[in-house]
């Protein structure tokens, strides 16, 4: 349930409001938008029946949340969430690139692609140290050395870096590397993994899993946000469909959609939403025409050489033009590069 306080409700109101419902074990989440504050109420509502809250002063009215997920949604929050990553904002005007390789494989190749993604004026690099692969003789990638691999290029650069953790174990040790983890789509589902990065504050790109629905992706960012890691990225990457051609299916309206479900950025992920470098550019271009806060991108100084998904990745100069590309359609929809 959701409690909105009236506009010109008092710090006072708001605290009688905290007050009643702490004592009676309620989780409350509080949050103070430029109008109004809402306030969050997250257990059995039947507790409050035989209480004064919809007298009590600054109470306007309270509205239950139908959805299973509560935090997460657009009726506990309704402005957007925009977050501040090092002092880059995801989330509001401006849009956010995220590129770099599938796997840190050398440091030449990262420290090549971070010069040149920097040089284009992008702000976040990828890179994969623990690649959960389809095969076991797959590279599974360079773990604690392809982490240190990635700080080295971010500390050069500047660059805001991002990779996947697989585990608890290489989720405490990329907070000691990395400024954001990558919640796979494989992991989507992951409960136990879900609630241990729910008791970091790291930033969190949660992927979609590649069967999940809509409504079991927004439950996955429930499960961080219920521990109280709010800084959560969403991202679209393809699902499985009948389609093969394609690597998966970049399912563009559940950008939309999860934008008015909830309050929290979506980006999209074309390079594994098709699994094809030459779709990527024109779904980058769809998916922030249809309203998402940025793109994650594989690049890769030599994709015919890449150690992993080197069909999906752009080189150099294939991403200097989805750059140009995109940057028109900020433009048009009133947002930044
Ligand atoms: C990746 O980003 O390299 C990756 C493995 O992504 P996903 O979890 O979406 O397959
Ligand atoms: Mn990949």
């Amino acid at each position: 349930m959701v409690i909105v306080m009236k506009p010109k409700a008092t710090k006072e109101d708001i605290k009688g409001v905290e007050d009643l419902l702490r004592s009676l074990n309620l989780g409350v989440h509080i949050s103070s938008g430029s109008e109004r504050t809402i306030i969050g109420v997250i257990g059995d509502k039947r507790l409050l029946a035989d209480t004064p809250l919809e007298l009590m002063p600054g109470v306007d009215r309270l509205i239950p949340i139908v959805e299973p997920y509560k935090l997460v949604s657009r009726a506990f929050k309704p402005e957007n969430t925009v977050l501040n990553i090092k002092g880059v904002e995801i989330g509001g005007k401006q849009i956010a690139v995220i590129a770099g390789p599938c796997a840190v494989e050398s440091e030449d190749q990262v420290l090549s692609t971070a010069r040149f993604l920097k040089s284009l004026g992008v702000r976040f690099l990828r890179g994969g140290a623990y690649k959960p692969r389809t095969s076991p003789y797959s590279f599974q990638g360079l773990e604690e050395d392809g982490l240190k691999i990635l700080a080295a290029a971010g500390k050069e650069t500047g660059l805001i870096t991002v990779s996947e953790i697989v585990s608890a174990e290489s989720l405490h040790l990329a907070e000691k590397y990395v400024d954001m983890i990558q919640i796979g789509a494989r992991n989507m589902q992951n409960f136990h993994l879900l609630k241990e990065v729910g008791r970091s504050r790291i930033p969190v790109i949660l992927k979609r899993g590649l069967s999940a629905t809509i409504e079991e992706w927004l439950n996955a960012a429930e499960y961080l946000m219920n521990e109280g890691n709010y800084n959560i990225i969403l991202c679209e990457r393809g699902i499985r469909t009948f389609e093969t051609y394609t690597r998966n299916t970049l399912d563009l309206s559940s950008i939309p959609a999860v934008k008015e479900l909830s309050h929290l950025p979506v980006i999209a992920d074309p390079s594994h939403g098709t699994g094809k470098w030459k779709l990527v550019t024109p779904m980058s271009r769809a998916a922030i025409a249809a309203g998402a806060d940025g793109v994650i991108v594989e690049v890769h100084p030599c994709p015919n050489a890449a150690m992993s998904d080197g069909p999906q990745s752009l080189n150099f100069e294939s991403f200097s033009g989805l750059m140009t590309e995109i940057k028109s359609i900020a433009g048009i929809l009133g947002r930044e590069l």
